[in-house]
């Protein structure tokens, strides 16, 4: 009998960055010249006829010119979306705003491969994320609260429910169509009409839902889609028309927007940073936590509030997993967004690149041991090597603070008390990872980890069902599931 050859499969790490290249083809979307604003069912030119550019962060060129909103176009779309309200959409039985969610659900996916290409181009992610991830995600909001329209009785038994009249959603540039998705979504489905603004960088795919939504003949002014930056945005937080602030961002815009509601009858839901930290104890996969890790902090180039920037490793596993870290970062591929096989895209902009370069030039200062995977990066677009920091304080700043880029602060643990205060001890809430073979200290882990989501075994994993927000200056209000419907109802 023949001996069997071993069928393991040797990764030699530098030929996976020699793959030929697999370009994603810019021509399958359509990117126009210029976008207007969408209010009231139709494109309109802004009152103040001044526009703005958007970039591609992976080539530093210019992809399309955008309006910015001014208060009066701001007016315009509450007004518009106050009479539809009134007028169409609160009257609507919800089996029947059931059938437009589903309509605006499979026209996204019928326009994936445009939405993800769109995606890629203007906010620099790789396409495999903006193809795999968040195109059909955002769907997938789409799909799930059109169930609810009609259901609500049996999402809140024995209580009574009402829509709470016009939302104001302000999204971030990290998921702008799944931000969108997931804000107009249960909005809709509870009887809510919405104005919504997307962030200034990564206008391109809210845009091109407003198309879908015109197509889908959604009621004039249900869905108002307007642009531009922190002065739009403040705007609608501002507007005495508008009941409900739902707002995914920094925590310093968070917090003027609290400011800006207070003693207000307004609603809001805030979705703030994070600082998330990632745990490994001695018992657990080791090779699948670290692939765990590399994926909540590298891919998506670590611009996701949840993003698992911190990681604590039990003191007898430390050597090994560092070592297995620093071998998979030298694995990755880092460059054009287009291309299918890049793992870690284009930083979202300058802005972004340069406050990630003063955090890593800071982690240096601070003592911190830095190892960045020796990649080379395009000569054109902002791009940053993903960073390992060993030897880290629990008062770094780099320990504390969002850098929202791939750059990853590693410390060692000895007993689950010392990294339960530890996870717990910055100013964020929104998320953790616990990587162990036991269900037992899974369970004692969630019930003392002061975050939103605790990921056991996996990371950064996302449902419609489930529900998403966190504590402490990461916000309040939850999103998604049958929680996120409460973000859009009185019940009494
Ligand atoms: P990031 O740091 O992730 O860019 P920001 O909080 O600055 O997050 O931006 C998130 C969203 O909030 C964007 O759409 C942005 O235009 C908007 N925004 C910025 N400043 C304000 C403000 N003062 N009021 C309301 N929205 C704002």
């Amino acid at each position: 009998m023949a001996t069997k050859k071993s069928n393991t499969i040797k990764l030699k790490f530098d030929s996976a960055r020699n793959l030929a290249p697999a370009p994603e083809s810019k021509s399958a979307a359509k990117i126009d010249p210029q976008y207007e604003l969408f209010i009231n069912g139709k494109f309109e030119k802004p009152s103040g006829k001044k526009y703005f550019a958007s970039i591609n962060p992976a080539t530093e060129e210019k992809l399309s010119m955008i309006a910015e909103a001014n208060d009066a176009d701001v007016n315009k779309a509450v007004k518009a979306a106050r009479a539809a309200y009134e007028n169409v959409w609160k009257k609507m039985p919800g089996a029947e705003r059931a059938k437009y969610i589903y309509r605006i659900a499979r026209m996204i996916q019928e326009r994936a491969r445009e939405f993800a290409i769109i995606e890629t181009l203007d906010g620099g992610k790789p396409i495999r994320e903006s193809r795999d991830f968040d195109v059909p995600t955002a769907a997938n909001h789409f799909f799930y609260y059109a169930g609810w329209a009609d259901k609500l009785e049996y999402a809140f038994p024995n209580r009574h429910t009402s829509p709470l009249g016009v939302a104001g959603q302000i999204i971030p540039w990290n998921f702008p169509l799944l931000m969108a998705a997931w804000k107009i979504a249960p909005a809709l489905a509870c009887g809510n009409t919405v104005v919504i603004k997307p962030a200034e960088n990564t206008s391109l795919t809210a845009l091109k839902l407003a198309e879908i939504i015109q197509e889908a003949d959604l009621p004039a002014g249900v869905v108002n889609i307007i642009t531009g930056a922190g002065a739009t945005g403040a705007a609608i937080v501002n507007h005495p028309d508008v009941n409900k602030i739902a707002f995914t961002g920094s925590t310093e815009v968070g917090k003027i927007i609290q400011r800006a509601i207070a003693g207000t009858n307004k609603k809001a839901t805030l979705e703030l940073g994070g600082k998330a930290a990632n745990i490994i104890f001695d018992d657990a996969p080791i090779d699948q936590a670290v692939e765990g890790v590399i994926n909540g902090i590298f891919f998506n180039q670590g611009h996701v509030c949840c993003a698992g920037s911190r990681l604590y490793v039990q003191e007898s596993v430390f050597k090994e997993v560092v070592r297995k870290l620093k071998d998979r970062l030298e694995s990755l591929i880092v460059g054009d967004p287009m291309d299918k096989n890049t793992d870690i895209g284009a930083i979202n902009s300058k802005e972004q690149l340069n406050i990630i370069n003063n955090y890593i030039k800071i982690g240096q200062q601070e003592g911190a041991e830095m190892y960045q995977s020796s990649a080379s990066l395009p000569k054109r677009g902002f791009y940053c090597r993903p960073t390992i920091f060993t030897n880290v304080a629990q008062s770094n700043r780099i320990a504390q603070e969002e850098i929202f880029g791939p750059v990853l602060a590693i410390q060692s643990f000895r007993t689950d008390d010392e990294v339960i205060e530890k996870a717990n001890n910055t100013p964020y809430g929104l998320s953790a990872g616990v990587w162990t073979d036991k269900g037992s200290k899974i369970f004692n882990m969630t019930t003392k980890l002061r975050a939103g989501v605790v990921w056991a075994n996996t990371f950064n994993k996302f449902d419609p069902t489930s529900p998403f927000g966190g504590y402490k200056e990461s916000g309040y209000g939850r999103e998604g599931g049958v929680h996120g419907l409460a973000a859009y109802v009185n019940i009494v």
